[in-house]
C-alpha cells in the first residue's frame, strides 16, 4: 500500500466508504483524509444505517453541544441541582438535549476501547458525547471527531458547583453511581418488570446520575445492562460515565437496543473496526510522528507487527516471551522469515516490534542477523506512564503503525493491541500470556500462540446477569453473535 498524503480530490476510499464525514477541512485534521493512504482497504463497508446514524448524531453534536443555548441552559439546569418531572411529557421538555460525560482512566487502549463504547451508547441514546480532557490529554491526541462543534468538555468556573467540576472525584463509592442509587432505595421495581425513580421524589428524575463501568464493577452497576434500568436512565439529562472496559458486546444483549445495532451493524465483528476508524484521528503532531516512521521505515515492506506486552517480567521472564514470538513466527509462517523459499517474493519483509523495552526487538534482529528483513521499533518507554502526553503520543504512534501492518502477531489481555487490530481490520495472532494477577512460577500464559476468531477486541469484564430470568447467569453460548476470547477464558467477544 502506498503511502500517500491526500492531494485535495476528495473520493469514497478518503471518507471511508462514507463512514466519515466530509466537513472538515484538510488541514485541521490531515489523518482524517490520509488514512486510506496508509492502510490497506478495508473488507468491511460501514452499512448505509449507520452513516445515516453517524450523521444525525453529528447533527445532534452541533445542535446541543458547547456554546449552544440548548447547552447553557442544561448546564444551568445541572448547577441548580434542579431534576426533571417525568410525567411531564411537553414538547418543550422532550426537545431537551441530554449528555453523556466520559470520564477515563488506565492505559490508551483501555480508554479508547471504553470511549468507543461510551460513543456508541450516546448514539443508541441520541445523547451528546462530551469528554473530559483532564490535562488535554484527549484533545492534544485526537482530532475533533464531530465537524463544528467540540467534543472537548468546557471546564466549569472555578465557583461553580456543578458536578462537572469534580468528575475526578467520582468513583464505584458515589452515592450518585447508578449501583448505589439502585441499593439505597431511590427506585423501587413494579410488577411489569419496571424500575422508576422514588427518591428524592417519586416521579422526578435526578439532574444526573454517575454511571461506573470499570473492570471489578459490582452487580448494582451491572445493571446497567437491563432493559429496565436503561428506560430508567433514559430521563436523566446528564450521565457522568466513568470506564476503562469495552462493553459494545454487553449493549448487544440489552433488547431495547438491539434492533438499531442489528441494522447499524449487519458485520458484528466489525463494530469497533468502523467505529474506531470514525472516531479516533490521531492530531496533527501525532499523525506527523507516525507518517514520518512509516515512510522511512515500512513503506512499500510486507510488515508483520509485533505487540509484546509483558505485566511482569518475574512471572514471564523475558526469555519466555521471546521464545514464544519467535516460534509463532515461524510456526505460523508469518513472515516467511526463516524460509529460504520467500526470496521468491521481490516485496522487502520487515517486522515492526512495539514494546516498552527494547530488549525483544535486539534479540529478534540478532535472531535474523544475515536475512534480509529489517526489524524496526518506533519507541522504547521502559514503562508506563500517566499523565505524561508525550508518553501518550509515542502510544498511540505504536498502535497507529501496528494498525498500518499486513499480519499482527499481539499479547493476550492487551487492549493497546485489540485497538490496533481493530482499526486495521485483521484477525491477529495471539500470544497466550499469564494474567497480571498470576503468581511467580505460574505455568499459565505458556503454549503456542492462537488466531483470534474475529478482529473485535475482548470485552473483559462482562455482565453475565439475565434480567429476565433474574439471579440465573445468562445463556450466551446460544448467542449467535458472542463468542469467547482466545486469550481471557471468561471474556466475550463479538464474532
Ligand atoms: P493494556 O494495559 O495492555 O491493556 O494497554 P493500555 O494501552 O490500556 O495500557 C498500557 C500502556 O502502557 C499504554 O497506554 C502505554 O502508555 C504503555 N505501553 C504499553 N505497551 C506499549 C508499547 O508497545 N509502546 C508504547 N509506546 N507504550 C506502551
Amino acid at each position: 500500500h502506498d503511502a500517500q498524503g491526500f492531494q485535495g480530490n476528495l473520493t469514497a476510499a478518503h471518507l471511508l466508504d462514507g463512514l466519515l464525514s466530509p466537513e472538515f477541512s484538510h488541514r485541521s485534521c490531515r489523518s482524517r483524509y490520509e488514512f486510506a493512504g496508509y492502510h490497506k482497504k478495508s473488507p468491511h463497508k460501514p452499512s448505509p444505517y449507520l452513516i445515516a446514524k453517524l450523521r444525525k448524531h453529528e447533527a445532534l453534536q452541533k445542535r446541543c453541544g458547547p456554546g449552544t443555548a440548548s447547552y447553557k441552559k442544561a448546564l444551568r439546569r445541572l448547577e441548580s441541582g434542579e431534576g426533571v418531572n417525568t410525567a411531564d411529557t411537553s414538547s418543550n421538555n422532550k426537545d431537551e438535549c441530554r449528555y453523556l460525560v466520559y470520564i477515563s482512566f488506565r492505559g490508551l487502549g483501555n480508554r479508547m476501547l471504553s470511549m468507543a463504547s461510551a460513543f456508541l451508547y450516546a448514539v443508541l441514546t441520541d445523547r451528546v458525547l462530551l469528554v473530559d480532557n483532564d490535562k488535554a490529554v484527549i484533545g492534544d491526541l485526537f482530532c475533533e471527531p464531530f465537524p463544528g462543534t467540540t467534543w472537548l468538555l468546557p471546564r466549569p468556573g472555578l465557583l461553580s458547583t456543578s458536578p462537572l467540576r469534580r468528575l475526578r472525584h467520582f468513583d464505584q463509592d458515589s452515592k450518585e453511581s447508578l449501583g448505589n442509587m439502585l441499593q439505597s432505595g431511590a427506585t423501587v421495581a413494579s410488577v411489569d418488570g419496571n424500575v422508576t425513580w422514588s427518591a428524592p421524589a417519586a416521579g422526578r428524575t435526578p439532574p444526573f446520575l454517575y454511571v461506573h463501568l470499570g473492570g471489578g464493577y459490582g452487580h448494582h452497576d451491572k445493571l446497567f445492562f437491563c432493559g429496565a434500568h436503561q428506560r430508567l436512565l433514559h430521563s436523566v439529562p446528564w450521565l457522568l460515565f466513568k470506564s476503562d472496559v469495552y462493553t459494545i458486546p454487553g449493549m448487544f444483549l440489552i433488547p431495547t437496543f438491539q434492533h438499531e445495532l442489528d441494522a447499524m451493524f449487519p458485520e458484528k465483528d466489525a463494530v469497533f473496526h468502523h467505529l474506531g476508524r470514525y472516531l479516533f484521528h490521531p492530531s496533527n503532531p501525532v499523525w506527523s510522528d507516525i507518517t514520518s516512521y512509516h515512510r522511512a521505515n515500512l513503506a512499500g515492506h510486507h510488515v508483520v507487527g509485533v505487540q509484546i506486552r509483558v505485566f511482569q517480567d518475574k512471572v514471564q521472564p523475558p526469555q519466555q516471551v521471546l521464545d514464544q514470538v519467535l516460534s509463532c513466527v515461524r510456526d505460523e509462517k508469518l513472515l516467511q522469515l526463516m524460509l529460504p523459499s520467500s526470496t521468491s517474493s521481490n516485496t522487502s519483509t520487515s517486522i515492526l516490534v512495539t514494546s516498552l523495552s527494547p530488549w525483544y526487538s535486539e534479540r529478534i534482529r540478532a535472531e535474523l542477523a544475515g536475512s534480509s528483513t529489517e526489524v524496526h521499533q518506533p519507541s522504547h518507554e521502559g514503562e508506563q506512564r500517566w499523565h505524561d502526553a508525550a508518553h501518550d503520543a509515542h502510544a498511540l504512534t505504536d498502535i497507529y503503525l501496528l494498525s498500518t501492518c499486513d499480519v499482527l502477531l499481539t499479547s493476550g489481555y492487551s487492549t493497546f493491541g485489540y485497538v490496533a487490530q481493530g482499526l486495521a481490520g485483521l484477525r491477529p495472532w495471539v500470544l497466550p500470556r499469564e494474567p497480571f494477577w498470576a503468581q511467580e512460577g505460574s505455568t499459565e500464559g505458556r503454549g503456542p500462540c492462537r488466531r483470534e476468531l474475529s478482529v473485535e477486541p475482548c470485552s473483559h469484564s462482562p455482565s453475565f446477569y439475565d434480567c429476565k430470568a433474574g439471579g440465573r447467569d445468562l445463556d450466551l453460548d446460544s448467542v449467535k453473535y458472542i463468542g469467547r476470547c482466545v486469550d481471557v477464558n471468561w471474556g466475550i467477544k463479538l464474532v
